[in-house]
């Protein structure tokens, strides 16, 4: 278990191509953590106090920008991917694994849908803040038939995207120095998010020995008088584990024992392989509800992403209070995207289980070709559209005439020797480890592993 001071210290060794954001994530942590402390201390000093320091400070010493925001690393997963098509673009044959996002365009119904929109007068003007109330009221039935779960459109709050709904659920939370447990690996986005929020991530390490899965041992090992909330992720980006129901309840049984809000993020809740099954926590834990925020959103299941769609749905007291915040921060959501948003959760899952289909077959292909580098291991993803390969055993090993000592060293490698570009596991808390994207094509996928395997073998 690790506090925030720490919480990336594998990015400490540097590497060039790949660059600064990744080094940043981790020497801003403790930056972040500074934050946190300051924040608590100046809401005991009174307004003239920070006038007249104002005053005092001339503008060569104050810091532009401030510590709050200068703390925020970019994210490391974009940056990947902004370097793949910077050296595309350049005339590079580059293959990317970085991006989290379905090369399947939008189904055709639903890009319809917001074509009229588009010509709708009603739809030029600004709409309730909390989003359109026939798009609330289609996520409320969508969620009972997805998950079961049972809720009123008033409690659902639409967001610029799962992203948003992250930030507004933590904003909604966290006072500063609460504590949020979040298992890692995690979505690089959550630590960032807990921190601007005022919280202090604690994260909790797993592996492919169990899965990446926590267990009711380790939270409560995690868990202090500070802890109001834990992260849980299922199906997991970037693991790809899914939890079986059975600890999905466990967990949720736990959190009400202890009082512990829940944050669930169920965004790729219809991405799930073989046999495993997404499973959600406040349907399984119906007590959990008065302490649980669910995030989710139409990105992953209708392949969505540009279009920005989110939301958060959870108890009326905390929702009232988030929509009074995106009432000021954003007002509504873009209209016409909503309007697709509408057709696609309102329609049926059928365009979703082709693409689901497709994702099945290519984790298990880019699984077994990983698995067949020798010093690379790899659990067979569960869910969502990511493999997570332990890489450990490729470091300190010469490739090309090079060696790699940390994850970062190697996806710099790999992607100057091969152009073939990955995260390294640095980004999501977990050095050691490698994410690899199977949301590309069946052709790229094969040629960019097959690069990797053959640079291990010239070696
Ligand atoms: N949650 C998880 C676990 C994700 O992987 C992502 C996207 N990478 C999101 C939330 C946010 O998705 P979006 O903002 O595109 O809706």
């Amino acid at each position: 278990m690790r506090r925030a001071e720490d919480r990336s210290s594998g990015g400490r060794q540097g590497i060039d191509l790949l660059g600064s954001h990744l080094r940043r994530a981790a020497t801003e942590s403790s930056v972040a953590g500074e934050m946190v402390g300051r924040k608590a201390n100046r809401s005991g000093v009174g307004w003239g106090h920070c006038v007249s320091m104002a005053f005092m400070a001339s503008s060569s010493q104050r810091n532009r920008t401030s510590a709050r925001l200068a703390a925020i690393a970019e994210s490391a997963t974009l940056a990947v991917d902004a370097k793949a098509k910077a050296l595309k673009a350049a005339g590079e044959n580059v293959i990317g694994f970085g991006a989290g996002e379905p090369d399947f365009p939008t189904p055709e119904h639903i890009v319809e849908a917001a074509v009229r929109a588009c010509r709708d007068p009603k739809m030029h003007r600004y709409t309730p803040a909390a989003g359109l109330p026939e798009l609330r009221e289609a996520i409320v039935a969508k969620t009972r038939r997805d998950s079961g779960f049972a809720t009123t459109a008033s409690q659902v709050l639409v967001t610029n995207g799962g992203k948003h709904a992250v930030f507004t659920a933590f904003a909604a939370l966290c006072d500063p120095g609460d504590e949020v447990i979040v298992p890692a690996p995690y979505w690089t986005t959550y630590p960032e998010a807990i921190v601007l929020a005022g919280g202090v991530p604690v994260i909790i390490d797993t592996d492919e020995e169990t899965g990446f899965r926590v267990t009711i041992d380790q939270l409560e090992a995690a868990c202090t008088p500070r802890t109001k909330v834990l992260l849980f992720v299922s199906p997991d980006n970037p693991s790809g584990a899914v939890y079986p129901p059975e600890e999905v309840k466990a967990i949720g049984e736990w959190a009400v024992k202890k009082g512990i809000w829940v944050i669930t993020d169920e965004i790729y809740e219809h991405l799930t392989y073989g046999p495993h099954r997404f499973a959600s926590m406040p349907t399984l834990v119906p007590d959990l509800a008065d302490q649980c925020l669910i995030v989710n959103g139409v990105a992953k299941t209708y392949a969505m992403t540009g279009w920005r769609v989110g939301w958060m749905i959870g108890p009326s007291d905390v929702m009232k209070a988030s929509i009074n915040f995106q009432s000021h921060a954003t007002s509504n959501v873009s209209n016409v995207a909503q309007a697709a948003a509408l057709a696609a959760v309102a329609g049926d899952l059928s365009a979703v289980a082709t693409m689901r289909e497709a994702f099945e077959r290519r984790g298990r292909t880019m699984h077994r070709l990983l698995s067949a580098i020798p010093g690379v291991t790899c659990i067979e993803p569960q869910g969502a559209f990511y493999c997570y390969p332990n890489v450990s055993g490729l470091l300190g090993k010469s490739l090309a005439g090079k060696t790699a000592n940390t994850a970062m060293e190697l996806a710099d490698l790999v992607l100057s020797e091969s152009k073939v570009a990955f995260v390294p596991g640095e980004a999501f808390g977990s050095p050691g480890y490698a994410r690899f994207s199977f949301a590309l094509g069946d052709a790229d996928l094969e040629e960019g592993i097959r690069r990797i395997a053959d640079l291990v073998a010239r070696s």
